[in-house]
């Protein structure tokens, strides 16, 4: 399997509309939020048109953007989601991120809003927002460079950021990576908060997540996550077969 991130661009925007298509299935996804790619070699990013349609999103409705948010490419008849600046400041911050998943998934968000929650993590995949999620305390839309930077300050080295009572941010290396992280930050979040009504949860603990960690294949298993989920959106009507082997 090539490495996704030196894809030709054509194959990376059908890789950013199958992802979103399989997190809309997943219902991490819904009528707003976005998923994005950075390019090589200072190429930008590719991030969709505000208004296409989550579940129905096409490789031409995506744009590729600079870093300073200029279009370099995209269609003509619309402009890139508003709140691209949660990608670009990401990627102006951090080198080793390569696509961003900004959601507004229901069971994280009931972590900023109810008095004494705090998401801990408490699911063995959740190792890699061991050092925990910060809150960024801006409850608007993130849609100025400025405003970008402040998230991007609060989140800090993290691997996450949650919006308060607005939505969640992840960053991760390349889009397979993306689509399990997003995956196992709603579950933990899930599990947590049905875990506390049976009792007092108990966080993994750094010895339980080192162990994890050193046993764990996160590239063979995001190629599996992904052929998995897209072959159940494939299924499920929602997704052409031919982009299940994009990346
Ligand atoms: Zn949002």
């Amino acid at each position: 399997m090539p490495d996704s991130l030196s894809l030709p661009v054509d194959q990376q925007r059908v890789a950013v509309a199958a992802c979103t298509r399989m997190f809309h299935h997943l219902k991490i996804l819904d009528h707003s939020g976005h998923v994005s790619v950075r390019l090589p070699d200072e190429g930008g990013f590719l991030i969709q048109a505000v208004a296409a349609s989550r579940g129905k999103l096409e490789p031409k409705d995506i744009f590729t953007l600079s870093l300073d948010g200029d279009i370099l490419d995209g269609p003509t008849d619309t402009v890139p989601a508003a709140e691209f600046h949660i990608h670009s400041e990401i990627y102006k911050a951090r080198p080793e991120v390569n696509s961003v998943l900004h959601a507004h998934p229901k069971v994280p968000i009931l972590f900023t809003i109810a008095e004494g929650a705090k998401l801990i993590m408490v699911l063995n995949h959740a190792y890699r927002w061991r050092n925990g999620v910060p809150v960024h305390p801006d409850s608007a839309h993130i849609d100025t460079v400025a405003l970008g930077r402040d998230m991007v300050a609060t989140m800090g080295d993290a691997n996450a950021v949650l919006l308060r009572a607005h939505g969640i941010v992840l960053a991760s290396e390349n889009i397979q990576s993306l689509l399990i992280d997003g995956i196992h930050f709603d579950r933990n979040a899930e599990a947590l908060f049905e875990a506390t009504s049976l009792g007092k949860p108990i966080p993994m603990s750094d010895a339980e997540f080192d162990i994890f960690e050193a046993r764990f294949d996160r590239a063979k298993h995001g190629a599996k996550l992904w052929h998995h989920y897209a072959t159940s959106a494939i299924e499920a009507g929602v997704m052409p077969e031919a982009w299940r082997d994009v990346i």
